[in-house]
């Protein structure tokens, strides 16, 4: 049953007065950030997230008709803004894989919050495809790019990502999103110990903005997490946020600098040099669930309210059957504000006992990363 009377009247029908209260969930946290998952394929098999094992030429991916198309996604994103989401991100598996993907961003990017501020489009990629859409994504109105690249080293990356892509793809990817004018672009890096580790000061080296013509790249170090149940996750593969911040320290002096707004996920440090920022994103020992304000949307169109998640919200099956924006504002609400889940606090007070038979997650790919 729909329940209207979970959403303060003025966001029904997926509209909220400027002086409406933001949502909340059960630990007061709000609805800020949206992520996108618009395809679970990819065109890498990253052996932490895609393993080929699990992910190879039998795997059945969603058909085509069970997508979310993008008209339906930008109807759900209207009602996620009008409960106070202004950021959307655009993931996956690999979003530039999702064919005419500048289509949805142009809907998406049209949108405004209740306080008719823009909603910020932003997006996810491993940038084997960048090179040739980044003039496209930014001309439809993206307005940043995260790219993930877990090294330098052809060897490393091939490694971690098994594919035979070059780096100099990603590379080429990157220096294209510049041309286009993407400013603030921000490099992401899984760290796994005695796969990539040795790479982090060749990586921090390469982006350092006196190594690009003063275009520096603000890279961020990811610990490596427990998602999903195929990549057989140990504690022992993880190289901490603060080992990883000892061996930059080692290498270049660095500082503490303050995040850009309550609850970003990284962790900012800077150069003393002035040579740009770098970031670390300390998922398993310093977990941010107290200050998670995102909701997930998966590929075939469920609502996740935590990356940890077992089950989802069916939001594709109300839409196809003709709920309205305020009944599907509605069911979105409801869900959020019996949120309680907090999954990375638990694990790390536990993180002995959790393995990869702990109950069954939701693949990072379906989900969006
Ligand atoms: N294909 C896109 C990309 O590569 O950015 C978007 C999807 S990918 C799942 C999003 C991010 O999740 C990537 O930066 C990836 O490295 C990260 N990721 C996947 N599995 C992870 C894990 N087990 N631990 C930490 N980060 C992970």
């Amino acid at each position: 049953m729909l329940r209207h009377d979970a959403v303060p009247k003025e966001q029904r029908n997926g509209e909220m007065s400027e002086a409406a209260p933001a949502i909340a969930d059960t630990l007061q946290r709000p609805l800020r950030d949206l992520r996108i998952s618009v395809t679970d394929r990819c065109n890498l098999r990253c052996t932490y997230c895609m393993p080929r094992e699990m992910f190879g030429k039998d795997h059945v991916f969603l058909p085509r008709a069970e997508l979310l198309s993008f008209e339906e996604i930008a109807r759900l994103a209207r009602s996620f803004i009008a409960l106070g989401v202004h950021k959307i991100r655009l993931t996956g598996g690999e979003p530039l894989l999702r064919r005419d993907i500048e289509q949805l961003i142009a809907l998406l990017s049209r949108l405004s919050t209740p306080a008719g501020k823009p909603v910020e489009v932003t997006l996810t990629t491993n940038a084997v495809l960048l090179a040739a859409k980044a003039q496209a994504l930014k001309d439809a109105g993206l307005s940043r790019i995260s790219v993930s690249l877990d090294g330098l080293s052809d060897e490393t990356f091939k490694r971690m990502s098994d594919s035979a892509v070059p780096v100099k793809t990603v590379l080429d990817g990157i220096a294209a999103a510049q041309r286009a004018g993407f400013a603030a672009i921000k490099v992401n890096m899984v760290v796994q110990r005695g796969v990539n580790d040795h790479e982090i000061i060749p990586m921090a080296a390469h982006f350092r903005a006196e190594n690009l013509s003063g275009r520096g790249i603000v890279l961020r170090f990811i610990e490596y997490m427990d998602v999903g149940n195929t990549n057989g996750w140990r504690m022992d593969e993880v190289v901490t946020a603060q080992e990883i911040l000892e061996r930059l320290a080692s290498h270049y002096p660095i500082r503490s600098i303050d995040p850009n707004y309550t609850g970003e996920v990284a962790e900012r440090w800077s150069y003393a040099d002035g040579s740009g920022e770098i970031g670390v994103i300390a998922s398993i020992t310093r977990a941010f669930c107290r200050d998670c304000t995102r909701a997930r949307l998966s590929t075939d169109g469920k609502l996740y309210t935590c990356l940890f998640a077992t089950n989802g919200l069916d939001l594709r099956t109300p839409l196809r059957a003709g709920a309205s924006s305020g009944d599907l504002t509605a069911l979105i609400a409801d869900r959020w504000q019996q949120r309680n889940d907090r999954y990375s606090q638990l694990r790390s007070a536990a993180t002995e006992s959790i393995t990869t038979t702990s109950p069954k997650k939701i693949e990072m790919s379906y989900i969006g990363g």
